[in-house]
């Protein structure tokens, strides 16, 4: 159908349905396009509600990022607002609209039908979780809420608050409470923060909430709330008590697929409605994009549902464009994300270890620790940026960093040399922009691709910490296995590895009598590269060496 007689109905005015209702626009002209959203309020920042708590964002109208009558004006769009689509009838091609004011019920007919609901925040069923004291954050009326208490709770002396999940909005919450200088507490089920991300990864963003005031309590969970005068009790899983003016809970989403399931669409069982590359559910007259549906991995495959603002737009565009014919195509979910956390960055993109590991997919990994930029110019900050490849092909899987400046760009290249099927040896070869003030002439995406590279031709024969770590129980190397710290004996008295013995790289040559020639030695230093030399010097002699891949610094984040 061309767009001259076309009416299209989009359900859900944010992400996904805003960017869908104008880019069908800008598409057709003459189609008629009524878009429905049950809240007040159309295409809000929702990823910005976290620093309007915090004040950073001064102005709730900043939030605003496009208004009904700018959607009406510009676009020509029939925007409904405080409009709720209840039902869906595939066969007559029309929907039930229910206005929250009056009450009013309609039905609207359509051509084609464009879902963009979201997901809704979960509550997990715990006594107590109806408390008007226990808050979650998706919409303007929600933090319009949570800012209310919290402004309260500021003006009083001694104001807390507890975060339930410590995922990206959970810490956001938290840096932001902090900044209005309340007493923070986050509870995480998991044994650590950011579940997406490999858990090593994450213990410098606990020390960065640590080291700001916030108490941070991993492997516990909210039990049950029970208000009192002015606050709310939090009784934890483990015994713990905590009191708090006010609880916000960031535990995940679940997929609003129900009008969909309702009305006979394939939805997967996380809950996300099934689509095609261009967006198309199992009705061919419906389409949906955004936290609703189930999208692929693009590294694994799998099914999987990743609830980011990047992709529910660009999948609204696409739609749009299948809609009118064109043939784009959606290439799957990477899962790039990035979070601040007072000074400090952690980013990923692809598949984690965890996923890897989970999917039963073969892997290699390598840790880097390189400076933001050169580390001569004022002002570089360390990183650790991860990366996991295809052991065969070295093809790219996935990467994390964790730091301060800079961590946005390598992940940032990385989530691109993914998209294009690139492998480690390609990281080697990029060719990235150098300035001391803006990075290194051997950019630290350059370094991971050596490593990995070096680690796959065999050059640099490699072990991972996770060896070491099980040493540690019964502690220090097995028979026949020898822990070989290679730095300075100023570096090895500040911290070393249980166990370690410390022959300096620079008198390993002369000391080769000490270590018997038949034991399997493991070498590391503070990030990788005197290990390295250790690990080549030590094979040219005969002995039986690998290198611990990304030094001590690799081990610190596994034992912070
Ligand atoms: C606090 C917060 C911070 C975030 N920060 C980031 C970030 O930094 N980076 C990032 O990538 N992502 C972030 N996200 C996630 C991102 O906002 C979502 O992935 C994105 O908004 C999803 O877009 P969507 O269109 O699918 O759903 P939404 O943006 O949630 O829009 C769906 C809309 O549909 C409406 N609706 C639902 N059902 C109906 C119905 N039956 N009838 C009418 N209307 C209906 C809802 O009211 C809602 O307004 C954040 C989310 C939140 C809540």
């Amino acid at each position: 159908m061309d767009g001259e007689a076309m009416k299209i109905l989009i359900v859900g005015g944010v992400a996904g349905g805003a960017s869908a209702a104008a880019r069908a626009r800008r598409l057709s002209e003459d189609a008629e396009i009524i878009l429905f959203e049950r809240g007040n309020d159309v295409s809000f920042a929702n990823c910005g509600l976290p620093y309007y708590v915090g004040e950073t964002i001064p102005k709730r109208q900043s939030l605003l990022v496009t208004t009904p009558e700018r959607l009406r004006t510009r676009f020509r769009i029939d925007v409904r607002v405080r409009s709720t689509v209840t039902r869906i009838d595939p066969v007559a091609k029309a929907v039930r609209v229910r206005e929250s004011g009056s009450g009013r019920e309609y039905d609207e007919s359509y051509d084609v039908l464009l879902l963009a609901p979201g997901a809704a925040p979960l509550k997990p069923p715990v006594p107590g979780i109806d408390s008007p004291r226990v808050l979650t954050l998706r919409n303007l009326d929600d933090v319009d809420r949570i800012k209310g208490l919290v402004d309260a709770a500021v003006a009083k002396t001694g104001g807390r608050v507890v975060v339930v999940g410590a995922g990206f909005i959970g810490l956001e919450l938290a840096e932001n409470l902090v900044h209005r200088k309340l007493e923070t507490t986050v509870v995480e089920l998991q044994q650590q923060v950011l579940p997406p991300l490999d858990p090593e990864m994450t213990s410098p963003i606990v020390e960065a909430l640590r080291s700001h005031g916030v108490r941070v309590l991993l492997g516990d969970s909210a039990a049950g709330f029970a208000e009192g005068a002015g606050g709310v009790g939090v009784t934890l899983a483990s015994g713990t008590s905590l009191e708090a003016d006010l609880v916000i809970l960031g535990v995940g989403v679940r997929p609003e697929s129900r009008l969909a399931s309702e009305a006979g669409l394939a939805v997967g069982p996380r809950g996300g409605i099934r689509v095609s590359a261009s967006m198309q559910t199992s009705d061919p007259s419906i389409y949906a994009v955004g936290d609703a549906i189930e999208v692929v991995d693009f590294v694994t495959g799998a099914a999987a549902q990743v609830p980011l603002a990047g992709p529910a737009n660009r999948q609204g565009r696409i739609a749009a464009d299948a809609i009118f014919g064109r043939a784009s195509r959606y290439r799957g979910t990477q899962g790039t994300a990035i979070v601040g956390v007072f000074d400090s960055v952690a980013a990923i993109t692809g598949a984690s270890e965890k996923v890897l590991r989970r999917e039963g997919r073969a892997y290699r990994k390598v840790y880097v620790h390189p400076a933001s930029h050169a580390g001569y110019y004022p002002g570089a900050e360390p990183m650790a940026l991860k990366l996991l490849f295809c052991p065969e092909s070295g093809r790219i899987l996935g990467a994390q960093a964790v730091g301060g400046a800079g961590v946005d760009k390598r992940i940032d290249v990385i989530a691109v040399a993914i998209q294009a099927g690139m492998t480690v040896y390609d990281l080697e070869e990029m060719e990235l922009t150098y300035a001391p003030q803006f990075g290194s002439a051997k950019d630290p995406v350059n370094m991971a691709g050596f490593v990995a590279a070096g680690l796959l031709r065999g050059d640099h024969p490699q072990a991972d910490f996770e060896e070491i770590l099980a040493w540690e129980s019964p502690g220090g190397p097995p028979a026949g296995s020898i822990l070989l710290d290679v730095r300075t004996p100023e570096e090895f008295a500040q911290g070393h590895v249980p166990g370690a013995v410390n022959i300096p790289v620079d008198e390993l040559r002369g000391r080769l009598g000490e270590i018997p020639v038949d034991a399997r030695i493991f070498c590391y230093c503070q990030v990788g590269q005197r290990g390295y030399l250790a690990t080549r010097i030590l094979l040219q002699r005969g002995f039986t060496a690998v290198n611990l891949g990304g030094g001590f610094k690799t081990y610190r984040l596994h034992r912070p």
